[in-house]
């Protein structure tokens, strides 16, 4: 890596290291699934209160609160992290790997929570630099539709009075040490659907007395394929993925039914909208043909993550200063996030930091079962966040 800039974020955020990864292998070690952040969160609650001038709650249950005043009039900026795991089993080999068995950080969120450490401990140092109204939500349940974000939002203050909304996610896609950022479409709305369709089972020695819904299945994944590459402009950004086709048990029995789920990924609402209706007339068409029936039950996932412009810029800029050229236009992803529920309130922006390390073979996709950070990352995060903290405060 070249010679990042020199900042007083950056020489800050170095000498934390030691313990960034401290708090984030403790946290890797003990993982727990969202809704079940118990022991995570009463750790997170024992570090904090280890910091002054924090004034810490629980917003939920399985959620952290930590709020630092400012000694400068400013703005209420929201920094989040999240804190859930993943119910994946380990496959990674390091010392502290998974304790409990089939819960895994397989996401990064062990060390979105260590940089949310980091940057409360800075900030709780010197107050008197920081401008307005820092608060800090460790939220629960990022994995799980729909998301503790959303029940930070509908049910309590979180949001009340906050002017802008950042955080931050780590990449094992991108290099270590990089700043992606992106204005405007950044992340997709991940929608579900399941699809039963019924036939008529009977043997399978004589098909043209049953109605085969394996039949009927496979001509329905293939012509949803059409959808994307034939119904949609392809300047327009919309993913269907089937991911599941369960049907039959033996070799000798045309099954009654199969069942087949997936999803569907989408930037425009009003593409998000049609796709529902255009995957109902593909289905309907289908099996109206084969002389089979279907049910399909559609679910809304969390809403695409749409950054502020402003804010992204703000933050593009921030990047340039902490880590010159490292600092990226990000690519949108076909991923979610419940981060969205967040810019319903206030503007924002979502943003990515590299922890892709060949080297350390911290560079397997999120969700892996061997999927591990470069902890290098943690201080690029803590430099990034704590430097956005100090320059929206201040508006
Ligand atoms: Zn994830
Ligand atoms: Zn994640």
């Amino acid at each position: 890596m070249t010679t990042l800039p020199r900042t007083a974020s950056g020489e800050r955020a170095a000498a934390l290291a030691p313990q960034l990864t401290a708090w984030r292998r403790h946290l890797h070690a003990n993982p727990e699934v969202g809704f079940h952040e118990v022991q995570t969160s009463a750790y997170i609650a024992a570090e904090l209160g280890k910091l002054a001038h924090l004034e810490i709650s629980r917003p939920s249950e399985t959620s952290v609160l930590a709020v630092l005043k400012g000694q400068k009039p400013g703005q209420t900026v929201l920094l989040r992290a999240d804190i859930d795991a993943l119910p994946i089993t380990e496959e990674n080999s390091f010392e502290f790997v998974s304790k409990n068995q089939g819960v895994m950080h397989a996401c990064g969120h062990d060390g979105h929570t260590a940089i949310l450490l980091g940057v409360a401990k800075l900030l709780s140092e010197t107050p008197e630099e920081v401008s307005g109204e820092i608060r800090m939500i460790f939220q629960h349940a990022e994995e799980i539709g729909p998301g503790g974000a959303e029940e930070l939002v509908r049910d309590t203050p979180l949001m009340d009075g906050v002017d802008v909304v950042t955080g931050l996610h780590l990449s094992s896609q991108l290099p270590t040490g990089v700043v992606a950022i992106k204005p405007g479409a950044f992340m997709a709305a991940p929608d579900m659907f399941e699809i039963t369709i019924r036939g008529r089972g009977g043997h399978a020695a004589h098909p043209e007395e049953a109605v085969d819904p394996i039949a009927v299945g496979a001509q329905v994944v293939t012509n949803l394929q059409h959808i994307v590459s034939r119904g949609v402009s392809a300047l327009d950004n919309l993913v269907v993925s089937v991911t599941y086709f369960q049907a039959g048990t033996t070799h000798n029995v045309i099954p009654d039914r199969a069942e087949l789920m997936g999803t569907v990924r989408s930037f425009d609402p009003e593409l998000r909208q049609r796709a529902p209706k255009l995957i109902e007339r593909v289905l309907k068409g289908v099996t109206e043909a084969h002389g089979a029936t279907y049910t399909l039950k559609y679910e809304m996932g969390y809403r695409p993550v749409i950054n502020t412009d402003w804010v992204a810029d703000k933050l593009m800029t921030i990047a340039q200063a902490e880590v010159g050229e490292h600092a990226q236009l990000a690519k949108p992803s076909m991923g979610g996030e419940d981060f969205s529920a967040y810019l319903t309130k206030a503007p924002g922006a979502y943003f990515n930091v590299g922890s892709g390390n060949a080297l350390l073979e911290s560079d397997y996709p999120h969700h892996h079962p061997r999927f591990t950070l470069d902890e290098e990352s943690l201080v690029t995060g803590v430099r990034m966040l704590h430097a956005a903290a100090l320059a929206l405060g201040q508006g």
